[in-house]
């Protein structure tokens, strides 16, 4: 019924115990379903207290699994450190685009927030960052009016402040219910990346998976340095839409962070329990 290989942590069995009647005990494991949760990579059961250990990572296969914005800050950040900007700040349906305030409320509830990124300030190995991270349990991170403005004013708190920032990307795009609003946010962020830059400012970004659409195609691949978590999806279109379009079989790794690391478009994969070290690391070389 259970993988046997989640039960090593137990002592061998005892041969006397097999021997001796009366000792026989028979292992019936049963483990709340709250308890564990399934790798979906390797399929292995996982202890949901392991899982909190290594921040999502599977021990087993080493897949990384996602995180909300709320566990990928509390990650990064030295703790208490982090006071949020915008927190109330939040979406319209300014286009009347059917279903969007239906699907709002649902995302708000889903997970917890009120829009696809989180901003705000925090120390990171005891140096102070604009740090931001996006939400894929908020429309799958996709882009928005709001989520472009929070990211514009996170760079123009930074540039004004003389910060850093290190912002953690996940997204399927821009937000089709805002249509051209939504585009726009990709010239907005790119303007206010580029006054923190021309201000001598350092950007780090971590893409994490998926990074993809209207996002990668601005803030996301707009960092001094371009961070990613292993076997993170990173690419623009998807691969099917490329396939049609230019009529080539892709490679197999396609658009995995390890395939654009090697075509130079990221700098480094960084294992999750890695990251915080080497972020600490960077910004103290560029203070
Ligand atoms: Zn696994």
């Amino acid at each position: 019924m259970f993988n046997n290989d989640l039960f090593t942590f137990l002592k061998p069995k005892n041969e006397l115990e097999q021997t001796s009647e009366g000792l026989t005990v028979e292992y019936t494991p049963e483990i709340p379903e709250a308890m564990w949760v399934k790798c979906p990579k390797c399929k292995s059961l996982i202890l949901t207290a392991d899982l909190e250990a290594t921040n999502k990572v599977c021990a087993k296969c080493g897949h990384h699994m996602r995180l909300s914005a709320r566990e990928r800050i509390a990650m990064l950040s030295d703790e208490h450190s982090f006071e949020e900007f915008d927190a109330n700040m939040t979406s319209s349906n300014l286009l009347s685009f059917p279903d969007y305030d239906a699907k709002l409320q649902s995302a708000k509830h889903k997970s917890g927030e009120n829009e696809s990124v989180i901003t705000g300030t925090a120390e990171i190995g005891g140096y102070k960052t604009v740090l931001g991270a996006m939400d894929s349990g908020f429309m799958m991170g996709s882009m928005g009016t709001v989520t472009g403005e929070k990211i514009t004013r996170a760079f123009e708190y930074a540039t004004e402040n003389r910060l850093p920032v290190v912002l953690c990307t996940v997204s399927g795009g821009a937000r089709m219910q805002e249509g051209i609003l939504s585009l726009m946010q990709m010239a907005k962020t790119s303007g206010a990346v580029k006054r923190h830059s021309d201000a001598g400012l350092l950007y780090i970004t971590v893409l994490t998976d998926p990074t993809t659409g209207g996002v990668t195609a601005s803030f996301a691949m707009e960092g001094d340095i371009i961070l990613s978590e292993p076997n993170a999806l990173v690419g623009f279109a998807g691969p099917r839409v490329i396939e049609q379009t230019i009529r080539q079989k892709l490679p197999k790794d396609f658009q995995t962070a390890e395939f654009v690391e090697e075509k130079g478009f990221i700098d480094a994969v960084v294992p999750r329990k890695e990251l915080k070290s080497t972020i600490s690391k960077l910004l103290k070389m560029h203070r």
